[in-house]
C-alpha cells in the first residue's frame, strides 16, 4: 500500500468538486427530448457537484451507455433509467424505472414499441400541419429523423425556428397542445404493465412528478401493484407537497426518488442538480432493485 496517493489520482482527485453524495434521478438526454448529449450531463453533474445521476429517457435507454463512458475517471457515477409512457385510469401517468437490466428483453420490446409509435405520430401531426397550411422544412425534417429524435418537443422548436411560434409554449398552445385536433395521441402502457416490466427487468418503480391525482389510496393501489417509490422532490412542488409525499412513502413503505426532470438550457429552476436526492435515500432506492448489482 504506497504511502501516497499516485500522481494521476491526485490530479483527478484535485480536479474534482467535493461531492456532496446528492444524485440527480430524473436527466432527459438528446436520445429522447432533451438537448443535452450524454457527454454534457456528465460535465454538468461533476460540476454541480452531484455523486449519482440516473439517465431517464422518455421509453429508451440509449443515452445509459455513452453517459457511463463518459463518467469514466470522474466521480459521477450513473444509475440506468428510462421513463415509461404510462396511463392510469384514463389518464397519463410517467413511471421511472431505476437501476433495470438494460439488456432485458421484454422491457427492450415494449420500449421498442413504444418509440415506434412515436415516430408515427410524429409523421402523422406532421402531415397534420400540412393539411392546415403549416409546412416545415423537410431538409431539417429529415434530418431530425436521421438523428433517430422525433418527439412532439422537436416539432414545436421547428415551429419556432420556422417563425410560426415565437417560443415553444406559443407552439403548444396554438399547435400540438393535448387538446389540440393537429395532436395524435401518444401510445401508452397500462401502469400495473409498465410497472411490472421495470420489476421483470430487475428494476425499481417510480411515480414521477404525481400530480393531484396521486393520493394516498393511489399510491397505496399502485404499490401493491409493485410500485417502488414516488418522486418527492420535483423543481414545481411545493414545500407543503413535498412533505405530504414523503410522509405516504413513509407509512406506505416506499421510497422516495427526486430529479430536475432536466430537458436542457434555459430553465435554472430545472437545471442538472435542481433537485436531488441524498446518498441515504438513493441507498435505500438501490436496495429494493432486483438484485444488488450496480446497474
Ligand atoms: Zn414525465
Ligand atoms: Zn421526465
Amino acid at each position: 500500500m504506497p504511502a501516497y496517493q499516485p500522481f494521476t489520482a491526485l490530479c483527478q482527485a484535485i480536479s474534482q468538486p467535493r461531492t456532496s453524495g446528492r444524485a440527480d434521478l430524473h436527466i432527459h438526454t438528446v436520445h429522447s427530448d432533451g438537448l443535452y448529449t450524454p457527454v454534457e450531463v456528465i460535465d454538468l453533474a461533476r460540476r454541480s457537484g452531484l455523486a449519482a445521476v440516473a439517465i431517464t429517457d422518455h421509453d429508451t435507454l440509449e443515452g445509459v451507455a455513452p453517459a457511463r463512458a463518459a463518467a469514466v475517471g470522474t466521480t459521477v457515477s450513473v444509475i440506468s433509467g428510462v421513463e415509461i409512457t404510462a396511463e392510469r385510469d384514463g389518464k397519463e401517468l410517467h413511471l421511472l424505472g431505476y437501476f433495470v437490466n438494460a439488456e432485458d428483453a421484454a422491457l427492450g420490446t415494449a420500449l421498442e414499441r413504444l418509440r415506434a409509435h412515436r415516430v408515427g405520430r410524429f409523421w402523422e401531426m406532421v402531415e397534420r400541419l400540412r393539411g392546415c397550411g403549416v409546412s416545415l422544412d423537410d431538409e431539417e425534417l429529415q434530418a431530425q429523423a436521421a438523428a433517430g429524435v422525433l418527439g412532439r418537443r422537436h416539432l414545436a422548436l421547428m415551429l419556432v425556428k420556422s417563425r410560426r411560434a415565437g417560443s415553444v409554449r406559443e407552439a403548444f398552445t396554438r399547435y400540438l397542445g393535448d387538446r389540440s385536433r393537429l395532436n395524435v395521441p401518444k401510445l401508452r402502457l397500462p401502469v400495473a404493465e409498465a410497472i411490472a416490466l421495470v420489476r421483470g427487468a430487475g428494476g425499481v418503480a417510480s411515480w414521477a412528478h404525481p400530480t393531484y391525482d396521486c393520493t394516498r389510496d393511489s399510491l397505496m393501489a399502485l404499490r401493491d401493484q409493485g410500485l417502488g417509490a414516488v418522486e418527492a422532490n420535483y423543481p414545481s412542488f411545493r414545500q407543503t407537497r413535498m412533505r405530504e409525499l414523503r410522509a405516504w412513502a413513509v407509512e406506505l413503505g416506499l421510497a422516495v426518488t427526486a430529479g430536475s426532470d432536466c430537458h436542457g438550457p434555459g430553465h435554472p429552476s430545472r437545471a442538472v442538480g435542481a433537485c436531488s436526492l441524498t446518498a441515504g435515500e438513493l441507498e435505500q432506492v438501490r436496495s429494493m432493485a432486483g438484485d444488488k448489482v450496480t446497474r
